[in-house]
């Protein structure tokens, strides 16, 4: 792996050689999230966008010259990444703004963005020939691992909290994963996973606290700029929970920018359920001390109480000229029948929390009319079925004759 340095601490700077740590800064216990340093140079000679044009693989491989696996190791059998990213035009209409993009990553292998940190998770853990590999997870994180794991017969235990949705808990027994369900919530889940690797010697995928989780997500922010011809948008809005997914983004554009392939730096938005804004209230307050929040939202895959990549996340929207934005339970609800009534687009409430976020943006003009927005679409609609049925409403009955249906069609 000639073209990855090693890690460097994004608290202290301290930079550590591939095999000095596992997964964090030792000085800061388990808060001490590391980068990871590439040879950027060295990737940059070997590797060029007109290559990249002619590469037919269209999924998150396509970056491996970019990405922190060994060059032989084989990639997982599945299509992960390469996300379509819509520019609606009943959207626009909608939003009088003629450059608005959907990036939709629930059309993952299990149906959310999370599969992009799980399949890197994955590989690394046939590098490093580990017995089992688990994570903890409000859900997704989870049914992805365990999904990137069945591809390649990888044995996984996954930690979510009992309130998952049935969806995302079914997932994980479908894929063959050991799942243990925690009394208790998400943060209590993460906390119990990573006492268990500690414990068992699992390799543990905890979001934020392994280094490789945000490179993963980074894919898709060199997806969209790919997808734009290299032109980068203004502005990618994006829903936060442990502030893993923007600080990857925030990564991805980085290193494009390091390449000399993109020009500018898009400015990251970040969106968080009001109910579970610690992140949003640590920008506000200009401050990288994040304080822990009593999480409740009803999106569940954005529900932390204790960011675990908090500090990372709050820059992202700092270094880039950003900024964070909260909207409530019920702006959720709207902006996923919004996305699916004018994008055809059908998000778990996470996956349109973004939007809501775009649209509170539009409201308090932070936004230009005509700048090129993207907007990241986290997880399927399918995920939560009850949380679809709350934003949709129910459907109506009738008795099984002509008549019942008239009295109903008229009356409408
Ligand atoms: C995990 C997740 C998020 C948030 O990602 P973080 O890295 O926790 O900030 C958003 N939407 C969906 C659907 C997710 O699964
Ligand atoms: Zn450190």
């Amino acid at each position: 792996m000639d073209h990855v340095l090693g890690f460097k601490c994004s608290l202290c700077g301290q930079e550590y050689g591939l095999n000095e740590i596992e997964y964090v800064c030792p000085k800061h216990g388990d808060a001490g999230n590391v980068d990871v340093v590439y040879d950027l140079p060295r990737i940059a000679r070997r590797w060029t966008q007109q290559q990249l044009a002619g590469d037919r693989d269209y999924s998150i491989w396509r970056y491996r010259p970019l990405l922190p696996i060994e060059p032989d190791s084989p990639a997982l059998p599945l299509q992960i990444g390469w996300t379509p990213l819509y520019r609606s035009q009943r959207l626009c209409d909608h939003l009088k703004m003629p450059n608005v993009y959907i990036k939709d990553d629930g059309r993952n292998p299990t149906a959310s963005f999370k599969d992009r940190a799980s399949a890197i998770a994955v590989v690394k853990t046939r590098e490093l020939r580990r017995e089992i590999v688990t994570t903890a997870s409000s859900g997704n994180a989870g049914a992805a691992l365990a999904g990137m794991a069945a591809s390649v017969g990888q044995p996984t235990v996954i930690f979510v909290p009992q309130t998952a949705p049935e969806a995302k808990v079914a997932q994980l027994l479908m894929f063959g994963a050991s799942v243990i369900l925690v009394k208790g919530t998400y943060d209590q889940a993460f906390d119990l996973c990573l006492a268990a690797s500690r414990e068992f010697g699992w390799y543990c995928r905890n979001t934020g606290y392994n280094p490789f989780t945000l490179e993963g997500k980074k894919t898709a922010a060199l997806e969209i700029c790919e997808q734009l011809r290299w032109q980068a948008p203004g502005r990618i809005f994006v829903s936060v929970g442990d502030g893993n997914i923007i600080s990857g983004i925030h990564k991805g554009l980085k290193d494009l920018l390091a390449l000399g392939w993109i020009a500018k730096m898009p400015k990251l938005m970040g969106v968080q359920a009001i109910g579970s804004a610690a992140c949003y209230n640590a920008w506000r307050d200009h401050t990288e001390t994040i304080t822990p929040v009593d999480a409740q939202t009803i999106a569940d895959s954005i529900s932390v109480g204790l960011p675990r990549d908090g500090v990372r996340a709050v820059r992202a929207a700092t270094q880039t000229g950003g900024a964070y934005l909260t909207v409530t339970d019920d702006e959720i609800l709207g902006a996923m029948r919004v996305l699916a009534r004018q994008a055809a687009v059908f998000s778990e409430p996470a996956g349109a929390t973004a939007y809501a976020g775009l649209v509170k943006a539009i409201r308090q003009a932070m936004v230009e009319p005509d700048e090129t927005v993207v907007v990241l679409v986290t997880g399927n609609g399918l995920k939560d079925v009850k949380s679809a049925i709350k934003a949709a409403g129910q459907a109506q009955y009738v008795e099984p004759s002509l008549d019942d249906l008239k009295r109903l069609w008229n009356k409408a």
